[in-house]
């Protein structure tokens, strides 16, 4: 008997579950299709339930377009990990798109963070109520995760997935390695980076959410210009946001060739120009309006909101290098392999390319961000987050307490539950301790590092509680949503 989608892609997740690095060590990173039953939050399974059912019938109603090639049926689904990870891959039967619960938290945290700043707020002409905060955190995920979504639609349409099939299994954002990278990958990156943000855009600016949009963030009465460039903003501070909180590349001491994706600064770039370009078609008026400065200001802003994750490190430095000899040649090379990728596409597409028009509408079905938007606001994930952790004297506490977040992160590493933790520290709640290790697990690289300073048992402790202990390790995962990180 066929197997349903569902049960395609989690054997398939489960099959191929290894990531072998280039020092042959096999590290299995997926575990298979994430039951949403087993998430620890209700409000977020039904959230991703419905953002699911969302994507999916959006993806079944597209329209064929000739330059899209690899049309199987779509299929979206979220996968079981401790890595944050989106993928596109596909069998016989279905096009896949996989999206790891741990990006989901860490795309959710974003928007906390987006949304609790005030000169995100500024930016916006928001003003500084629960409500407001509520629901631009809503408007900000929804942009984010569409542009992730349509990012891994694209590896599919434009035949990246079918290309490669032989040497890796999974069109992979962020666990690289496993693939021989060169720069004809990285411009099929800035290939479904640019696609995505002809999609977001369509769908944000003129598609049907722009009047949920306006309503919720109480722009009704305001003039439509208002509303495009609020829209249009809202997207330029996701794109900065997504890029600026991953790990930064360091291009002083990694192989430029062999990145699996363009220098973040790059792909901004790359995702500014499509941007540009969108407006040119449809909105002459937000190109005059977005200058420079405006744009800079707004990456300010942005990168102050997320400097608790990675806050765009070794940004400045990627900038300069794309302004050298150098890094210029590295943009001009990336350009010329993007342009000779679309026309093979339309080449073999034999069909007259309507300069991305025609590739756009196959998502916009106005029903499909319609049901998104329904989701995500029929959640509330704004509401119910609350910080456990502050930062005092150049150390970290449990909120109001005179207790370190140390000692309960060690009392975990050393194998204790939180329950037993709790009996250790009567002044704490176990919603407390919680709260702390789930902030230790969203922090844990920061936390880790702070941590492992003149300590050297730390490192021993930290992997054998990994292996003590994986089901707390998986639940703290879930919930580690609930923390913010504190604004140094
Ligand atoms: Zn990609």
């Amino acid at each position: 008997m066929a197997l349903t989608p569902a049960e395609a892609f989690d054997k398939y997740v489960r099959e191929n579950s290894e990531f072998v690095t280039r020092d042959g060590l096999r590290i299995p990173v997926f575990r298979g299709r994430q039951h949403l039953t087993e998430l620890h939050r209700e409000d977020l399974r039904s959230l991703l339930a419905n953002l699911q059912n969302g994507f999916n019938e959006a993806l079944a109603q597209r329209k064929k377009v000739p330059e899209h090639l690899d049309d199987l049926p779509f299929y979206l689904d979220y996968i079981d990990s401790d890595f944050s990870n989106a993928v596109a891959f596909r069998d016989d039967s279905s096009a896949f798109i996989g999206i790891t619960v741990p990006l989901v938290y860490e795309l959710l945290k974003i928007c906390d963070l987006l949304s609790d700043s005030e000169p995100i707020r500024r930016i916006l002409g928001l003003e500084n109520t629960q409500e407001l905060r509520d629901w631009l955190n809503i408007v900000l995920f929804q942009h984010l995760l569409s542009l992730v979504v349509t990012h891994e639609f694209t590896h599919h349409v434009h035949g990246h997935v079918l290309k490669h099939q032989s040497q890796s299994k999974f069109f992979s954002e962020f666990v690289a390695g496993n693939q021989n990278t060169n720069i004809e990958r990285q411009a099929e990156e800035a290939d479904a980076d640019g696609y995505a943000a002809y999609h977001v855009l369509a769908n944000f600016i003129d598609g049907g959410t722009r009047k949920n949009i306006s309503a919720v963030l109480k722009l009704d009465s305001a003039l439509p210009d208002v509303v495009d460039q609020v829209l249009f903003s809202c997207f330029v501070i996701v794109a900065g946001a997504f890029l600026f909180s991953r790990p930064p590349v360091d291009l002083t001491k990694e192989d430029l060739f062999g990145l699996s994706h363009p220098p973040q600064a790059a792909r901004l770039d790359y995702l500014m120009r499509h941007s540009i370009l969108w407006c040119k078609e449809n909105r002459p008026s937000l190109v005059d309006w977005m200058t420079n400065d405006r744009f800079q200001q707004t990456m300010r802003a942005v990168a102050e909101a997320t400097w608790g994750m990675n806050g765009g490190l070794n940004w400045d430095a990627q900038t300069t290098f794309l302004r050298s000899e150098r890094g210029e040649k590295y943009l001009q090379e990336l350009s010329r392999l993007i342009d000779a990728q679309k026309a093979a596409l339309r080449a073999s597409a034999d069909a007259s390319f309507q300069e991305a028009q025609g590739d756009v509408e196959s998502l916009q079905s106005q029903r499909f961000f319609r049901t998104f938007f329904q989701a995500a606001s029929s959640s509330r994930i704004g509401h119910g987050l609350r910080e456990y952790i502050e930062q005092r004297n150049g150390g970290y506490f449990i909120k109001g307490t005179r207790i370190s977040l140390d000692s309960v992160v060690y009392a975990f590493l050393r194998g204790e539950s939180p329950e037993g933790i709790a009996e250790s520290f009567p002044d704490l709640s176990l919603e407390e301790i919680f709260g702390a290790l789930a902030f230790y697990m969203a922090n844990r690289k920061i936390i880790d590092h702070y941590l492992a300073e003149g300590r050297l048992e730390f490192e021993a402790l930290r992997q054998q509680a990994r292996r003590d202990n994986p089901v707390l390790y998986s639940k703290l995962a879930d919930a580690r949503h609930r923390t913010h990180m504190p604004k140094a």
